[in-house]
């Protein structure tokens, strides 16, 4: 750890080291490609037919789209969006929208390939979907980027619907791009379709409890491991990687309940303070000024990561955790409120080295849990109260958790396996029941 340090390694600017990660074979590994291998490895456990797995190798449909968009000194811009509909066997798609200069296919593809496997998790009738446009909305003024999410939802209105594939928010969108998205594809279909897209502002038909989700079912998970563990919070010390909605509100939380929070990050580096962090403090400050003003250790993100913690939180972006510092990560609870924040590779040396991985498809599963809940509200035109919201949370959160965390111990799986397990259950019956070769034969 070094003190005063001035250039930090920034994972949200530069995908940290995303084409870093090598095959054996000297070609560069496919971040879909490592997705698909934890199917692979579940499958094993749930003897899976290959009808399903084959059915599951690839997205059922991708769309990419140019976007053109007036900027504001009256140039001509293009950008680049997707839009995957990764599987749709067991409901309509579903999966946020990021904009990140990083975004490529492959990325979104293996994003909406993580989303079917979420929703499968919680058991929400949704398939898995994503979408990302290629730009850094920190260099669009809000006119432009309302323009861009304007145009974006024009682009790629035929292939979404409240019935089909729904939208809400992801890396650096947030609900005011998801209200221009439906104002938008309600103006193009000339109805008011609140179900469309999630995420939404409250005025617009959003859910309470939909702003805090992904912390709170993070945060969920722990004390489900808090009880496992007899844990008592004011002895856990954690680190938290990423500062933006997911990674702020379980900071929060924790924080109300004595854990100490002794590191935070945000795109520009990371903060360490070895009494814990002011989190309410450093959220209004961070809210304010886009920055991490506090006093304590100025360390980079990747120092963040290995820092000697109980508790590890990698809430900012994929391909964090890799086989190059795998070895060198202390924490003996690693909880993934990012997509993808751990390569296969590094999981093996985690799994040796004792680690307990609560994976992404469970940990960060509280969001689209509560866009369901958005989407089944704006259907009955009939809406909740937050304790409501909290309540259904929960009680999803804690069975999804006690699910996959006994199905480990009871096949001496790590968490990741018996999550992907669990959910490629579902998923399986459902494209089973759609009609395989086996299930022909069963029926016989
Ligand atoms: N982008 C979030 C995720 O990765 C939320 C998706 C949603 O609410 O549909 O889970």
């Amino acid at each position: 750890m070094s003190k005063a340090r001035s250039t930090n390694t920034a994972p949200t600017e530069t995908g940290a080291d995303k084409n870093d990660e090598k095959t054996q074979n000297g070609a560069e590994s496919d971040i879909f490609l490592d997705a698909l291998s934890r199917m692979e490895a579940a499958a094993k456990v749930t003897h899976t037919s290959p009808e399903v797995l084959e059915r599951l190798s690839r997205p059922h449909y991708v769309l990419q789209v140019s976007i053109p968009v007036r900027m504001d000194d009256g140039s001509l811009r293009v950008f680049e969006g997707y839009r995957v509909r990764y599987d749709d066997s067991r409901g309509p798609a579903k999966g946020g929208i990021r904009y990140h200069p990083d975004v490529n296919l492959s990325e979104v593809k293996a994003l909406g390939f993580w989303m079917a496997f979420k929703c499968a998790v919680v058991g929400i009738p949704f398939g898995g979907g994503k979408g990302g446009i290629v730009v850094n909305p920190k260099e669009l003024s809000n006119m432009e980027l309302e323009r861009l999410s304007r145009g974006f939802i024009q682009q790629i209105a035929d292939f979404i619907g409240p019935d089909l594939d729904v939208p809400a928010p992801d890396v650096y969108t947030n609900p005011t791009i998801m209200g221009w998205m439906m104002d938008e594809y309600s103006k193009i279909t000339r109805t008011h379709s609140p179900a469309i897209i999630t995420g939404k502002p409250i005025s617009l038909g959003g859910s309470l409890g939909r702003d805090d989700a992904t912390g709170r079912g993070g945060y969920y998970c722990i004390k489900e491991l808090e009880k496992r563990k007899g844990w008592s919070p004011n002895g856990i010390n954690v680190a938290i990687q990423g500062f933006g909605n997911a990674g702020q509100h379980v900071a929060r939380l924790l924080h109300a309940d004595g854990y100490q929070i002794v590191a935070v990050s945000d795109s520009e580096g990371g903060v360490y303070r070895e009494e814990g962090h002011n989190i309410p403090a450093l959220m209004r400050t961070k809210q304010m000024s886009g920055r991490l003003l506090t006093e304590g250790q100025i360390i980079t993100n990747a120092e963040l990561l290995e820092l000697p913690v109980d508790i590890l939180i990698p809430a900012a972006l994929e391909n964090q955790i890799t086989r190059h510092n795998a070895s060198r990560i202390k924490a003996k609870t690693i909880v993934e409120l990012a997509n993808g924040p751990t390569t296969s590779e590094a999981d093996k040396v985690l799994h040796k080295r004792g680690a307990l991985v609560v994976p992404d498809i469970l940990a960060n599963a509280g969001g689209v849990t509560v866009s369901y809940f958005e989407w089944v509200q704006n259907r009955a035109g009939f809406y909740w109260t937050e304790e409501e919201v909290h309540d259904r949370l929960y009680s999803i959160m804690s069975s999804s958790f006690s699910a996959v965390y006994d199905l480990a111990q009871r096949e001496s799986l790590d968490m990741r396996t018996a999550a992907y397990a669990h959910a490629l259950s579902r998923i399986g019956a459902a494209i089973e029941a759609h009609g395989t070769q086996d299930y022909f034969i069963s029926q016989d």
